[in-house]
């Protein structure tokens, strides 16, 4: 497979950390490199897992796999490092089992695996459960990962590293994964091996990707469909702006948001939230306490607004979608609220320097904004929201433009 050439300037140098680190911790060179993307979610925010829809697109960011198989004879063992963490950590493939298959993220919370080392080996874990091969008939392997995803600042370093090590492990391991199952089997690693609670939006979007568009997901369905965004040709640009506010899914409020939504799908007699029109938010009002309301009322929003996103990009192109963004922002703001004080001001300040939409986007409690904004305009609304941060006394931001890029993929 001809890996394409890549948009990150620093891709090259993750994925050669990642053959480095490779060759440190097993002595020997790897059979292959893979790689999958970071993300950032244009809109539809937290309607995953309330079986709605999202439109993520892949960045040129990503996470890099370095794999070989190895020849422990009868005993075959999976091991990974990655330049995250120091330390490698080994088992034998016959015991992921029995370190996974408790509640979920038991193995993390009884320490017996690092949280980082969760993702790759719980992805392991999930792969055999969900191809139904026995540990036996399977070689050992050595994983090296690196990665240029910003880690924690909503971009879904953690779905990289689950599809990185799900692709790579996919082809040493001759698995025959579709994109899709590989998706939901970074989805079970997340939510049972490190026992985070987060839906299938991030894996979708980092494996199945494409340049230049975004993947519509219906949660509930898992259908698929690429959305054109043609930022490039109308010359505008995504700025992140990571307020380098740290959140953590697996803990934080994220579970409380999940909990509220699931009450208020109960309140209302619907499977969940996506059953909920927009005509019935009234009845709701009714029925359910005022915050219980306020995070219903953002979900069945946001849920219309992704269509409407979709709706736009497709009818007038990205110009039109600014005013669904803000509004995105707002609901996430005052009616979800999962938004800081630095996201608000990055999404005040690039909507006063004339950006044509902005928001904060993943799972909320920090992490970055995304505003869409005329190529010219990169640089002084990087400026402006620099000069605010430091005008309220918060740590500087950091911005960098993403561009839309392809998913999972093999690289060496
Ligand atoms: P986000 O996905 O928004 O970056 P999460 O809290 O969901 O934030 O995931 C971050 C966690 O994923 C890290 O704390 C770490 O445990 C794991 N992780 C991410 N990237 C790597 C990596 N390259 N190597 C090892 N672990 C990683
Ligand atoms: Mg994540």
């Amino acid at each position: 497979m001809t890996a394409p050439a890549s948009t990150s300037p620093h891709a090259s140098a993750a994925l050669d950390e990642a053959r480095r680190l490779f060759a440190h911790v097993s002595g020997r060179q790897p059979d292959g490199v893979w790689s999958s993307a970071g993300r950032a979610n244009l809109i539809g925010e937290h309607t995953d897992y309330n079986e709605g829809f999202v439109l993520p697109f892949a960045i040129q960011h990503r996470t890099y796999a370095a794999a070989g198989l190895r020849s422990d004879g009868g005993d075959p063992r999976i091991r990974v490092a990655s330049t995250f963490a120091a330390g490698a950590v080994e088992l034998a493939v016959g015991s992921l089992a029995a370190t996974f298959d408790g509640p979920a993220g038991t193995a993390v919370a009884d320490g017996a695996v690092p949280e980082w080392a969760a993702y790759a080996l719980g992805v392991a874990w999930a792969a055999l459960a969900a191809t139904g091969r026995s540990a036996d008939e399977l070689p050992g392997v050595d994983i090296a990962i690196a990665s240029d995803v910003p880690v924690g600042a909503g971009l879904s370093s953690s779905a990289a590293i689950e599809g990185a090590v799900a692709s790579a492990l996919n082809e040493v391991w001759g698995l025959g994964l579709p994109p899709l199952e590989m998706a939901l089997i970074g989805r079970r690693a997340e939510n049972e091996a490190v026992g985070a609670p987060t839906g299938v939006m991030d894996q979708v979007s980092s494996i199945m990707g494409r340049a230049d568009a975004a993947t519509f997901l219906d949660c509930r369905s898992l259908d698929t469909q690429s959305v054109d965004l043609g930022f490039a040709a109308e010359g505008l640009e995504l700025l992140v702006i990571d307020t380098g506010v740290k959140h953590s899914h697996a803990t934080g409020g994220y579970r409380d948001r999940r909990d509220a939504c699931e009450r208020g799908a109960a309140a209302l007699g619907v499977a969940a939230l996506r059953d909920v029109p927009a005509a019935d938010l009234d009845r709701a009002r009714d029925l359910l306490d005022d915050a219980t309301f306020r995070r219903v009322r953002h979900i069945v929003t946001e849920n219309q607004r992704v269509l409407d996103t979709v709706g736009a990009l497709r009818t007038s192109g990205p110009r039109a979608i600014g005013d669904l963004l803000v509004a995105s922002h707002a609901s996430m703001r005052d009616d979800f609220e999962i938004s800081v004080p630095e996201l608000d001001v990055a999404v005040e300040t690039a909507v006063a320097e004339g950006a044509v939409g902005a928001r904060m986007t993943g799972g909320g409690f920090g992490g970055s904004a995304i505003a869409l904004v005329e190529a010219a305009a990169s640089a002084p609304v990087t400026a402006a929201a620099e000069a605010a941060f430091a005008a309220r006394g918060f740590a500087a931001p950091h911005c960098f433009t993403v561009i839309p890029s392809q998913g999972a993929r093999r690289d060496a």
